[in-house]
């Protein structure tokens, strides 16, 4: 199940977070939770998220970066972008769907990784110090281009996103420009010993970077972030062609059971982000057969027909028994047709097959445990979801679900902090605080839930205005 964690008021919020974001706030993004909170609708996704660390792991490990713990944050926008910050991998889903190979986008990953261990991202921070401006955060953080490409959205979001587009893009270009083109060669450079490293061609990066070089990047009224912060003057694309060229790798194409996984994602991202129509439109060209089947399963999970979608599903399982995803696919189908025993089975053994150890897949069991309602299921449910939030403290949806298993196993005190929690993780401070405190009422003073609520009660809101 992909699910977007969108704050509430989303779209006031982003014009806001544009507005009032400092440059230090942004920048400690990478540490921080509020940021979530502050207009950047991430996806979640135990599939996707998977795929993209799978691109990522052996790309940090020849960059000589940890790789151990790298979180992979999808941010759902069309325009493309890319870009590390910490130990957080940021990639807007229009990159995931612009890239027709892994190789494409694991390119970028590369590249990006070249910045990363060229400790670019310092200097970008001074950069961003002395320019303080706003535009260039926006632009890291694809707000600018969700601004400009919502005109649907909200009128006040599209009109401040316009004018970041047009003076905002230019003033970020033109500031990140000067010191931008050496260290744009450097992590190109770096990137193509990176995929050397890894037995990978450096075609894909070179593909993606050509089309920005060309007016095909443009489109419409979207602005690509990634094009902004990275020109593409002939004298870059000539050099890395040459790098490119010479590398041995310089043919090698994906295997093909990474390049199903990759149509997997996208179908699945077109399914849930575009609609039916996008699905069609990416199954009638080129997707892998077994992508198409799933694209259409998702569809007809999304749009209505459960049970032509269950008898879909089943027939994925028969053709990848251990594909963990068809499982949890199984199981969203039966949760929607009111089934939680059959679909917590399902979930069960998506739990069990998914190598990644995604903490998304337990909190899915969770919920269907929680649907039975029994006093066992129940019990169940908690343990579930709080393995879950073990691996993954942020997902703040998760939280909700705990909230309720535990009222309905009448922990009134835990229910409360639980909510404190959900609170908490979506940025909603004064709330959290507020639940943190009638949670302590009911708890022992200094016991581990009681100091957990302690810490989110001395929680102080980030002074970034
Ligand atoms: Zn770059």
């Amino acid at each position: 199940m992909l699910s977007l964690s969108r704050p509430a008021s989303t779209v006031a919020k982003a014009a806001r977070a544009v507005a009032t974001l400092s440059l230090g706030a942004v920048m400690a993004f990478a540490g921080t939770v509020s940021a979530f909170a502050q207009g950047v609708p991430v996806v979640r996704d135990a599939e996707i998220e998977a795929l993209v660390r799978d691109y990522a792991r052996p790309i940090f490990k020849a960059a000589g970066l940890s790789s151990s713990n790298i979180q992979i944050v999808l941010v759902n926008d069309k325009s493309f972008n890319a870009f590390v910050a910490g130990r957080r991998l940021f990639i807007n889903t229009g990159a995931l769907m612009q890239s027709e190979t892994p190789n494409e986008i694991i390119g970028v990953i590369a590249h990006e990784a070249g910045h990363l261990a060229g400790g670019h991202q310092d200097k970008l921070r001074e950069q961003l110090d002395r320019a303080k401006t706003m535009a260039i955060v926006a632009s890291l953080l694809g707000v600018g281009a969700i601004a400009a490409g919502a005109a649907t959205n909200s009128k006040g979001l599209a009109g401040a996103g316009m004018g970041l587009a047009a003076g905002g893009g230019e003033m970020a270009q033109r500031s990140l420009l000067s010191y931008q083109r050496g260290e744009e060669i450097t992590a190109d450079r770096s990137a193509i010993t990176y995929l050397n490293a890894t037995g990978q061609s450096g075609m894909g990066m070179l593909k993606t970077f050509q089309r920005f070089q060309s007016a095909l990047s443009l489109s419409g009224a979207q602005i690509d972030p990634y094009r902004i912060s990275h020109p593409m003057p002939q004298d870059r694309i000539s050099n890395l062609e040459e790098l490119v060229k010479k590398s041995p790798y310089r043919d090698k194409t994906d295997p093909p059971a990474l390049q199903q996984r990759h149509d997997m994602m996208r179908v699945k991202i077109a399914a849930y982000l575009d609609g039916q129509a996008a699905v069609s439109r990416l199954i009638r060209r080129k997707l892998d057969p077994l992508a198409a089947k799933y694209g259409e399963a998702q569809v007809a999970y999304l749009y209505g027909n459960l049970a032509s979608s269950l008898t879909q599903a089943d027939a994925l399982i028969k053709a990848q028994p251990k594909n963990p995803y068809f499982h949890e696919l199984r199981g969203d189908i039966l949760m929607k047709a009111n089934r939680p025993k059959d679909a917590a089975t399902a979930y069960a053994k998506a739990v069990r097959l998914d190598p990644a150890k995604s903490g998304i897949l337990p909190v899915s069991y969770g919920q269907a445990l929680l649907a039975q309602g029994t006093p066992d299921s129940l019990k169940k449910a908690v343990a579930q979801i709080e393995s879950g939030l073990a691996r993954d403290r942020e997902n703040g949806a998760a939280y909700r679900y705990l909230a309720q298993a535990y009222g309905e196993q009448g922990d009134v005190a835990k229910a409360e902090l639980a909510t404190a929690e959900g609170y908490f993780y979506s940025g909603a401070f004064r709330d959290a605080k507020i639940f943190a405190m009638r949670a302590q009422k009911s708890l022992k003073r200094g016991e581990p839930a009681w100091l957990r609520a302690q810490d989110i009660i001395n929680f102080g809101p980030a002074k970034s205005n």
